[in-house]
C-alpha cells in the first residue's frame, strides 16, 4: 500500500455488539445531579477550589469522568453516576483509562496513561482521589437483586434478540457483500 493512503475504516453489524450491549446497561443506570454546595466541597477535597484540572494528570479539565466504570467486561459494575464517583479529568486520560481500575491504570505504562507520560507527583495525585473515595463511598446497585425482577429478564431477553439478529444480519451481509462486489462493472 502506498506510504501516503490508508482505507477508511468500515465498520461490521456485529461489531456493534459491545456497543448495544453498553447501551442497554447505561439506560437503566441511575444519575444523580449534585447540587452547588456538592459540587464546592468536591473540588475542596481534590484541591481545586482555585483551579479545575484532570485529576489524573494535571492538564485542563474538559470533563467529569467516572472513576470506577458503570460497565465493564459488558456487564455493569453496579456503580452509578453521582458526584461521589466522577471526578474532573481531560479527554486523553479518560480514553487512556477506559474501563480499568483507575490506581493501576495510572500507574500502568497504557498509552497516554500519566505514568507514560512521566506526570510528576502521581502518588499524591492518588491520594487524593483516595481521600475523595473515603469522603464520600461511591454507592452501588445490587445488580444480583434486580436480576431477579421480570423487568429485568425482559429487558435482558431483549439485548439477548438484539445480539442474536446482529449476527444473523452479519452473517447475510457476508453473503451480499461479494454479489454487490461483482455487480460493479470492471
Ligand atoms: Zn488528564
Amino acid at each position: 500500500m502506498h506510504r501516503h493512503f490508508n482505507m477508511p475504516k468500515t465498520t461490521t453489524i456485529a461489531g456493534r455488539s459491545s456497543t448495544i450491549t453498553n447501551a442497554f446497561f447505561a439506560a437503566i443506570i441511575p444519575s444523580f445531579s449534585p447540587t452547588e454546595a456538592e459540587v464546592d466541597q468536591a473540588l475542596e477535597v481534590l484541591g481545586m477550589k482555585e483551579k479545575l484540572t484532570c485529576s489524573y494528570c494535571g492538564d485542563t479539565k474538559t470533563e467529569w469522568d467516572h472513576l470506577h466504570a458503570l460497565i465493564r467486561d459488558c456487564k455493569p459494575t453496579g456503580f452509578i453516576t453521582e458526584i461521589a464517583n466522577l471526578v474532573p479529568a481531560c479527554g486523553k486520560c479518560n480514553q487512556s483509562k477506559g474501563n480499568t481500575f483507575w490506581k493501576d491504570w495510572i500507574r500502568s505504562s497504557a498509552k497516554k496513561s500519566p505514568t507514560s507520560r512521566n506526570i510528576p507527583d502521581i502518588e499524591a495525585r492518588i491520594a487524593r482521589l483516595e481521600d475523595y473515595g473515603s469522603w464520600r463511598k461511591p454507592r452501588k446497585i445490587d445488580f444480583r437483586e434486580m436480576m431477579g425482577l421480570d423487568l429485568w429478564k425482559d429487558h435482558k431477553r431483549n439485548l439477548d434478540r438484539v445480539l442474536e439478529l446482529l449476527k444473523e444480519s452479519q452473517t447475510l451481509a457476508n453473503q451480499l457483500k461479494p454479489v454487490a462486489k461483482s455487480s460493479i462493472a470492471v
